[in-house]
This record gives C-alpha cells, structure tokens and sequence, in this order.
C-alpha cells in the first residue's frame, strides 16, 4: 500500500530589517517562498508547485508582499 500526499515546505530566501506596515517600525523579516511538495511515505520527493515569495515579520508574524522591501513602497 503507498501512501501518499503532500505537504508545503518554506525556504528562507532571505533575512534581514525592513519598516513592517503592521508594526509601524523596523523589525527583523524573512523573505520565504512557500513549495508544494509531493510526499511518499511522509517524504518529500519532489515539489510540483512554487507559489510566490513574501516577506513575513518576526515579530507579528504578518506576511507582505514582497514590494514591502522595496525603498519606493515605503516613500
Ligand atoms: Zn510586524
């Protein structure tokens, strides 16, 4: 008997402070990108879908778009 399923995994593309909208001041993020991922046996294989990357705040736990990094968002 296989069993099978699937399962979303994060990766952290990368780390740093950024000005979060929710918490109105500098808190530390990470940037991660969400993948879906084909499991056998509870094992990852293989992921068959990538959605796209957000920034979540640390602190609140809030997740953004990614254009929150960017200087002209905040301007
Ligand atoms: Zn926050």
């Amino acid at each position: 008997m296989l069993i099978w399923g699937n399962k979303t995994l994060f990766k952290t593309l990368s780390e740093g402070v950024f000005h979060c909208p929710r918490c109105g001041v500098a808190r530390a993020y990470r940037q991660r990108l969400a993948r879906r991922w084909f499991t056998l046996f509870f094992i990852p294989v293989f992921p068959y879908r990538t959605d796209d990357s957000h920034v979540e705040c640390t602190t609140c736990k809030g997740t953004f778009h990614d254009a929150v990094l960017q200087p002209s968002a905040t301007a």
